[in-house]
């Protein structure tokens, strides 16, 4: 592998995500308690989920995949080394 590819894991702080104001957190919010109800995963304080559905959410909100990602660390719901999300 080449360092092209650096696949950080996306894992959402849960409870960062619930202390932001609704405007924009909502579509987030929503994927996430989307996919812990899919689980049954609702006791845990950070949510892993997959690569691509950043992809998915970037279009939900209308950024790229990094500029994406780059916000969510900024709003505290992504750790900072997540920040390295590509986009090929
Ligand atoms: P890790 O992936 O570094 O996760 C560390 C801890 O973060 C987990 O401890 C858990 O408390 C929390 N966590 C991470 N993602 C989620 C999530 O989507 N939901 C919830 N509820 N909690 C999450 P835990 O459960 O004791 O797991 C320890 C380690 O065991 C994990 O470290 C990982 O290396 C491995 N592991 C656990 N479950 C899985 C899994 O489904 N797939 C893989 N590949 N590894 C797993
Ligand atoms: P599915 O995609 O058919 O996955 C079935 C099961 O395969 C999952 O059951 C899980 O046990 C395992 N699995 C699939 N991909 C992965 C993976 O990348 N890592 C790990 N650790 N396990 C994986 P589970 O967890 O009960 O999920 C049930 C269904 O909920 C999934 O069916 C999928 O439709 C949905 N789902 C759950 N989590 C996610 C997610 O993070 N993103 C998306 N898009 N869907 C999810
Ligand atoms: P993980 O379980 O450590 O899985 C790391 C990567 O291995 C996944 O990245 C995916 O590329 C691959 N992988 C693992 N299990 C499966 C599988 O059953 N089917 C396929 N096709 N690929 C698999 P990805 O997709 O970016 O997911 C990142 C993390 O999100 C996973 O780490 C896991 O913690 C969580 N996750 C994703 N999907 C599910 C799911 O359906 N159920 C659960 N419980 N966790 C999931």
């Amino acid at each position: 592998p080449s360092g092209s590819e650096p696949a950080a894991k996306i894992v959402i702080n849960l409870e960062r995500l619930q202390a932001l104001p609704a405007e924009k957190a909502g579509p987030l919010a929503r994927y996430a308690a989307a996919i812990q109800s899919q689980r049954g995963d609702y006791n845990g304080k950070v949510l892993s989920i997959r690569n691509e559905d950043l992809r998915s959410l970037a279009i939900i909100y209308d950024m790229t995949p990094g500029d994406l990602s780059e916000q969510l660390v900024e709003w505290g719901v992504l750790p900072p080394e997540a920040r390295v999300v590509r986009e090929d």
